[in-house]
């Protein structure tokens, strides 16, 4: 997932960056209202963690402006313990959740898988789709119970495409959602990688998981279990 962090606490946004890219995300960092803003405009971005003690622009506002211009991706505040009014504006303003300073970063990254499951509709951090299950938690695949060995790489690929299950995903959203800006990548790269998750999930090819649909991308075709 791409992840927007708007902070100005060097010390802090550096550590969030580094958990977040070692749990597999791609991360673009803001370190004043006015980048974060112009980050949340431009960037495709899956969720943000946005402080609201910012220079330049306040965090309440840059969460307004985003938010006025149909910019629907969560919102996770980070607020001073003390200040229960902060969380209030924050969340009128538009932000989905908040966390109080000083936190465990173990807490941020529980609250950002939360809110992306239920940005895609899904209540639980299983996400169960026919035989296939996606444990967000512990970060573990099984098909009709077995347990499947994907590489970092395949899993946030799957994990994209079965939060999105019924969605049409193209290559580029895809490109764009799991690497970085500045990091050039043919996008047949991508195909590869469907190809060898395709081969792990269905050896048999009988379950079928990954439509392609030629031109317009892929869909993670097996229909979303009622939780
Ligand atoms: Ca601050």
């Amino acid at each position: 997932m791409r992840v927007l962090i708007v902070e100005d606490e060097d010390a802090l946004r550096e550590n969030l960056r580094r958990e977040l890219v070692a749990a597999g995300h791609v991360v673009d960092v803001a370190a004043d209202g006015e980048e974060g803003l112009f980050a949340g405009l431009e960037y495709p971005v899956d969720i943000a963690i946005v402080d609201l003690g910012l220079p330049k622009l306040s965090g309440l506002e840059v969460i307004r402006r985003l938010r006025e211009k149909d910019r629907h991706f969560p919102i996770l505040i980070l607020t001073a313990r003390d200040r229960w009014q902060d969380k209030v504006e924050g969340l009128d303003a538009g932000a989905d959740d908040y966390v109080a300073k000083p936190f465990h970063l173990e807490e941020v990254l529980a609250r950002l898988q939360a809110l992306l499951r239920r940005s895609g509709g899904w209540a639980s951090s299983s996400l169960a789709c026919g035989p296939v299950v996606l444990d967000t938690r512990a970060q573990t695949v099984t098909v009709e119970g077995q347990s499947v060995e994907l590489t970092t790489f395949e899993y946030r690929i799957l994990e994209h495409l079965m939060l999105k299950a019924g969605e049409v995903i193209s290559k580029t959203d895809l490109t764009e959602h799991l690497y970085e800006q500045d990091f050039e990548r043919d996008s047949n790269v991508i195909e590869v990688f469907i190809g060898r998750l395709r081969r792990k999930l269905d050896p048999d090819d009988r379950l079928k998981p990954i439509e392609t649909l030629r031109g317009r991308g892929y869909r993670f075709a097996l229909a979303r279990n009622a939780s």
